[in-house]
């Protein structure tokens, strides 16, 4: 279990998050929804360690995680942008996060057919990032987070840069990574759709505060308010 305990994350003398409280469990994905510059992806960052918080504490499993250095936290982070080495193949990229994990060469190549088995690529294995699709570029992106064998899924809006059939194309297999995995899993978006049809759980946020939390439906059946409403995008 993943636990946000009253986060709060000030620059200058702005509160950009404010008493951010969380609780996302095995397996589960729980959507940060909100309008650009509310917040999500700071609240990734704190809990990736990549920004430390003003305020609250973060916990995985009962034990205190934002004390933790964030490269040992074993928290995997897709971000919108692949940051993928341009210079690299596919296979490569993979291999360099394991090479530097210090996992044995053969054991390496194993693990790497087997992410890309999962995520559709192994043909791809050989082209450099410049000669995919950006829904396959993605794919490598999601890859790569596998391969970290993660004990958290920090997902920063990883279908944005994509058109809308690739997104539609992406959704499926994203939700099949998201259910097997036994992970908590945070999922960043300003998409709605995306939200609904990924996340166990929406939390929408306005202005560094969480507005409401509940399931698609009960958002979508009783939002709290008619910024909720329409972000859920019923009209009231
Ligand atoms: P988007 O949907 O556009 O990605 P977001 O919800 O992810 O937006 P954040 O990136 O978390 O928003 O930013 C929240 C607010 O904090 C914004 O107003 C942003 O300008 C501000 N902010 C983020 N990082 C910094 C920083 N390092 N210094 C100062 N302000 C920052
Ligand atoms: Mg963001």
């Amino acid at each position: 279990m993943l636990h946000l305990n009253g986060l709060g994350k000030r620059f200058g003398d702005q509160w950009i998050l404010r008493d951010l409280n969380l609780q996302v469990r095995e397996g589960e994905c729980v959507a940060l929804l909100g309008p650009s510059g509310c917040g999500k992806s700071t609240a990734l960052r704190l809990i990736a360690g990549l920004e430390r918080q003003d305020e609250g504490s973060i916990e995985l499993d009962g034990a205190r995680l934002d004390t933790i250095p964030a490269e040992r936290r074993r928290i995997a982070m897709v971000f919108q942008s692949y940051a993928l080495f341009p210079h690299l193949s596919v296979r490569e990229n993979l291999n360099l996060g394991l090479k530097i994990r210090g996992v044995a060469p053969a054991q390496r190549q194993q693990r790497i057919n087997s992410v890309l088995d999962t995520v559709r690529l192994r043909e791809m294995a050989v082209r450099r990032p410049q000669q995919l699709s950006g829904g396959q570029r993605q794919r490598v992106a999601l890859a790569r987070a596998l391969l970290r064998d993660p004990r958290v899924y920090l997902l920063d809006e990883p279908m944005s840069n994509l058109d809308a059939q690739l997104r539609d194309e992406l959704r499926p297999e994203l939700r099949q990574l998201i259910l097997q995995g036994s992970q908590p899993v945070v999922y960043v978006t300003h998409d709605q759709q995306e939200a609904m049809a990924l996340a166990n759980r929406i939390a929408v946020l306005k202005g560094g505060c969480i507005e409401q939390i509940g399931t698609p439906e009960e958002l979508y059946k009783t939002p709290a308010s008619c910024f909720v409403a329409s972000f859920i995008g019923r009209p009231q």
